[in-house]
């Protein structure tokens, strides 16, 4: 018999497949992992399909070893990886490595073998005392913690010498069996009740289980049992012996949220999240493979466990960017959850209190059930959101970063002793230019999104079209030279905080305090814990944290996702401002929003003030379709990234040669091409340079396979290139 394998090497632009002969002493699969000569080396592989004749006439060589005692690679995987690799352009063995743990390549995977020590079979209490001699003291009390079941060799050698342990194992008296240790991620030991569901959460179920969609978009607010109707789905899943995914943005992973699910479940849950060390991902992910867990709980590349027959898959804030791998091999993981889904015929649940505008589209066209909550479980409002015009503070005197209302605001909270969040806005590198005095924000005269000035020429750039402008000295609007660029950061509102309330508590959450293991988790649960009355923060303190003291929320800066030069912005805005407000008043105390802006009559506020997302998306998709941007049309970024600078861009010049050359033969499947520097020159002294292009829906599959195919056929000797479709960011 005969093996096509796909050999793992990492730096070759081989993606070729080779065939093996199958040695009849080896029991082989398709979906193991094998070890193959290749070359002058021996190195390991994949096997993905078992024939029996070759497809060459060459001669073969025989696959030398099997790799693991068990197949890695579900039959499901492997269909799924042609697929992958065929849509999103990528080489099977980068699709391959998402599959397994990566510790398992390069035979990295230690186990820890323990042993076990029990009376041997037929050996009982009486007949194995009787063949001792009295002065064996060791031994006779080895066999009489026996009698009352085994023990670990470590406990007893400890206790009665490794000596004696040998000595009865000689004898036959005790069996002593090598067993795996498997780790297990520490989770945090949380109060779980099962509550009755109410009647909007008990419809909501039943759709999802017996509907007429097996995809639904559960539209709930934020604080509308969205979670306890998972887990009541999870469980009839498990009722019917099927297995679950459910994902979560990363952020989300919070000790709480694990901590829930393993009361409901205990240890069917598998855990896979950055957080676990490498053999801790190996064993949960073993376990999943094996079936002891049956539940899959993790951020986006969870979509992968390997379970079989698989009942639901839920992906929780399915809006949410982390969902979008940013690295090679990119894929998006709702793609990834639609195969699977329909490979096993399983329901799909995408969850959210602010759909991407996407799905909701999607939704609304019927192409998946729409399953919508209205209201919170325990009763209480959507907090009071009040929109501060910055340029009218500025002009009434006030240059610091907060507003006169917020300052109120903060005092009384104080004075009451609740607690309140202030929310930072710092998306991205890029800066826009923005006038404090009627907030005019520079944009593109095609585009129609924002400017974003680059420092090394001193220029504003559409990041879409790659016209260039000169930076105004005075305000093409109002006149008044009092353009900004620019941000603050978090210890700057801290220390204006302290300024005026010295003796509030303060705690900051941004990169540079998460930057320990764990450190996360601690400053969430200490101010859950109300050791701390204001909580200032990035977008790391948006999602998903139920803090029951919180009454009043801040927004700084709302402009700054507002005007990030991208067609997102105003959608990202909308979400970060309702997901913001999910945080204020959620038992039973009443929360007020104050969200600051230079731009307050924009139309995201008015729809996030009134929490009326469907007047945003009927406004929002409106222009989308009238701008020609997504979902109306692909956006494609190919980025070509080289420590030689000349490189990069020699790559980028040549491919847009032959772009702007298929253009021309098909004018009608674009909107846009264009070639510039990234925004962010150089990451990890690499230089990047891009092409971006607007394709036109009707048209976008042929141009994508002619956007792959000059790519594929490129030199990319001392580069890497990337395409990225409808890319989260620019830089
Ligand atoms: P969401 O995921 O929509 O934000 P959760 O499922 O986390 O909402 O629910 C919010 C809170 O309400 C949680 O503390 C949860 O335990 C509680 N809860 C959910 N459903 C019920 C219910 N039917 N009765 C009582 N409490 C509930
Ligand atoms: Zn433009």
């Amino acid at each position: 018999m005969i093996a096509e394998v796909i050999v793992d090497i990492s730096t070759s632009e081989i993606d070729k497949i080779f065939d093996y002969i199958v040695p009849p002493t080896l029991d082989l699969k398709v979906g193991d992992r094998v070890k193959v000569p290749f070359g002058r080396q021996q190195t390991e592989g994949f096997i993905v399909h078992i024939k029996q004749t070759p497809t060459t006439t060459h001669p073969l060589k025989p696959i030398t070893a099997k790799l693991d005692s068990f197949t890695p690679i579900l039959p499901e995987m492997i269909e799924l990886m042609w697929l992958m690799s065929k849509e999103n352009n990528l080489r099977l063995v980068d699709v391959l490595r998402l599959f397994i743990p990566a510790m398992m390549r390069g035979g990295r995977v230690k186990e820890i073998k323990r042993h076990f020590v029990t009376l041997a079979d037929g050996v009982t209490f009486e007949s194995a005392l009787s063949s001792l001699k009295p002065n064996a003291v060791n031994q006779r009390a080895i066999v009489s913690v026996l009698s009352g079941g085994g023990e670990w060799a470590a406990v007893l050698g400890e206790e009665y010498g490794f000596s004696a342990i040998s000595a009865l194992a000689e004898k036959g008296i005790v069996k002593v069996a090598e067993v795996t240790k498997r780790r297990r991620p520490a989770l945090k030991q949380v109060q779980d009740k099962e509550v009755r569901l109410n009647m909007e959460q008990d419809a909501a179920v039943e759709e999802i289980m017996r509907g007429k969609h097996a995809e639904n978009l559960l539209f709930g607010v934020t604080g509308s049992g969205k979670t306890e109707i998972y887990l009541r789905c999870i469980k009839e899943v498990l009722e019917q012996g099927k297995t679950a995914i459910m994902l979560v943005p990363e952020i989300s992973l919070t000790p709480q949220m694990m901590g829930r699910f393993r009361a409901r479940f205990g240890d069917k849950v598998a855990v896979l999240h950055s957080g676990l060390s490498d053999g801790e991902r190996y064993d949960e992910w073993l376990r999943l493979l094996r079936g002891d867990a049956v539940i899959a709980v993790g951020a986006r590349s969870a979509i992968f466990a390997p379970l079989q027959n698989v009942g639901i898959i839920i992906i929780d804030e399915e809006h949410d960017g982390s969902y979008v791998s940013e690295n090679n091999p990119r894929y998006v993981t709702s793609e990834v959850a639609e195969f699977r889904r329909a490979y096993h015929n399983a329901k799909l649940v995408l969850g959210s209190a602010t759909p991407s505008l996407d799905t909701y589209r999607r939704a609304k066209a019927g192409e998946m059930g729409l399953i919508t909550l209205k209201n919170r479980v325990n009763g209480t409002k959507m907090p009071e959101v009040r929109v501060v015009d910055m340029c009218a503070e500025l002009r009434s005197g006030n240059n610091g970063i907060l507003s006169a209302e917020l300052i109120d605001r903060l005092g009384e909270t104080l004075k009451e002793g609740n607690q309140s969040m202030i929310f930072l806005n710092r998306r991205g590198f890029a800066s826009f230019m923005i006038c404090r005095k009627c907030g005019k924000v520079m944009k593109c005269d095609d585009c129609d999104v924002s400017l974003t000035w680059h420092k090394e020429d001193n220029l504003l750039k559409c990041h879409y079209c790659g016209k260039p402008y000169v930076v105004p000295e005075k305000c093409p609007s109002c006149g008044e030279s009092d353009m900004r660029l620019g941000r603050v950061g978090t210890e700057r509102v801290i220390e204006e905080i302290k300024k005026r309330f010295p003796a509030a508590r303060t705690l900051r959450m941004d990169k540079d305090t998460t930057r320990k293991k764990g450190s996360y988790d601690e400053i969430l649960s200490a101010f859950r814990m109300g050791e701390a009355d204001i909580l200032v923060g990035t977008q790391m303190i948006v999602k998903g944290h139920d803090f029951p003291n919180v009454t009043l929320v801040g927004i700084l800066d709302a402009d700054m996702s507002l005007y990030y030069e991208d067609y997102h912005s105003a959608e990202r805005t909308y979400q970060l401002v309702t997901q913001m407000s999910g945080r204020a008043g959620r038992a039973d105390k009443e929360g007020v929003v104050v969200l600051q802006t230079y731009s307050p009559r924009h139309y995201v506020f008015a729809y996030a003030r009134d929490n009326d997302y469907e007047g945003f998306y009927k406004k929002e998709i409106n222009i989308r379709e009238v701008t020609n941007f997504p979902p109306f049309t692909k956006i494609v970024r190919i980025l070509s990234v080289s420590e030689d600078e000349e490189r990069a861009l020699a790559l980028t010049k040549e491919m847009l040669v032959k772009i702007r050359a298929y253009q021309k033969q098909h004018p009608e499947a674009f909107v846009a091409v264009a070639g510039m520097k990234s925004p962010v020159k150089k990451i990890e002294n690499k230089y990047r340079y891009q092409i971006i292009m607007r394709l036109v829906r009707e048209r976008e599959g042929d141009s994508l396979l002619k956007v792959y195919e000059i790519v594929n056929e490129q030199d990319k000797k001392n580069a890497s290139v990337f395409v990225e479709i409808n890319p989260q960011n620019m830089n």
